[in-house]
């Protein structure tokens, strides 16, 4: 087993999982970065996180499929014998971006799949893991960060299925939270603005306009290092009397305002 804090991040190939893999492995964890289909990025992603000294490894694998999330498991364990950290980030927009009377059953499976049922059983199977290394004594605590969106909580009529799993992943952060926290095990939810990535460069002139119009009073994009810095405050044990919390980096979007 490898003697330092083991990460896996979904969609860990680009944008803010890109980013957190980064951070994670410029604090030293030994950085499992998965991806779906484009092995290049991850591979990208791994040979940063190794020249800044730490450990990494590529799996690619479709968090919606339960044979690709146990082969994921299976590697992290192959190669490092332990996971730490769990970052619940891959995640798809929804398809076509349709309005809610023209929505489609194919976008909501694959939107479910990916940001919800992938989430959910992989968190089930890393905590079942967590658990035993603890028991046996191998690893003192873990953590899972599920990234969710102001999405969770914001109406977009023309994204239902995406605001319906990201609602959904704050229950499912506070579900396993209360389960996990006997295990010594924290579970937090770390609630993203409009973050500049390939998500969001097809409604980059949308969200120029609403940051100049002052939409969040920080007025410039997020970045996807700025939710890398929350990440890395969770693992550093910034919050070692919390669990279920909801970290908003979002520039002061959640924030009611007359
Ligand atoms: P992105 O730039 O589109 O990157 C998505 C990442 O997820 C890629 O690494 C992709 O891998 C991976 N991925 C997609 N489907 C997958 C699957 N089925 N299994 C495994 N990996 C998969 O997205 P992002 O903007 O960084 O978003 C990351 C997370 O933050 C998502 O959960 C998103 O909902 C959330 N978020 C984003 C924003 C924003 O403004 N960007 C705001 C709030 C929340 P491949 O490239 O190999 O397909």
């Amino acid at each position: 087993m490898i003697d330092r804090p083991v990460a896996l991040v979904t969609g860990g190939s680009r944008g803010i999982g890109r980013a957190v893999s980064i951070e994670l492995g410029r604090l030293g964890h030994a950085v499992v970065v998965n991806y779906a289909t484009r092995p290049e990025a991850a591979h990208e992603v791994a040979s940063q996180i190794l020249s800044l000294g730490a450990p990494a490894i590529t799996v690619q694998a479709d968090v919606g499929l339960s044979s690709d999330r146990n082969r994921l498991v299976e590697q992290a364990l192959k190669h490092f014998g332990r996971v730490d950290v769990l970052v619940n980030n891959a995640g798809i927009t929804s398809v076509g971006r349709r309005d809610i009377l023209e929505a489609t059953e194919e976008s909501w499976d694959q939107v479910f799949a990916t940001n919800l049922k992938g989430p959910f059983f992989l968190t089930q199977l890393v905590a079942r893991e967590m658990i035993r290394l603890i028991r046996a004594g191998n690893l003192s605590g873990g953590k899972i960060i599920n990234i969710s969106s102001v999405s969770a909580y914001a109406v977009s009529t023309n994204r239902a299925d995406y605001c319906m799993t990201k609602a959904a992943l704050a229950m499912m952060t506070k579900l396993f939270a209360v389960r996990l926290a006997e295990e010594n095990i924290q579970v937090f939810e770390i609630c993203p603005g409009v973050i500049a990535t390939d998500m969001t460069a097809p409604v980059k002139e949308k969200y120029d306009r609403l940051i100049a119009e002052g939409l969040w009073p920080i007025r410039r994009w997020g970045q996807p290092e700025d939710v890398a810095r929350a990440v890395a405050a969770i693992v550093q044990d910034a919050f070692s009397f919390s669990t279920g919390m909801r970290l908003d980096i979002d520039g002061g979007f959640h924030i009611r305002v007359l």
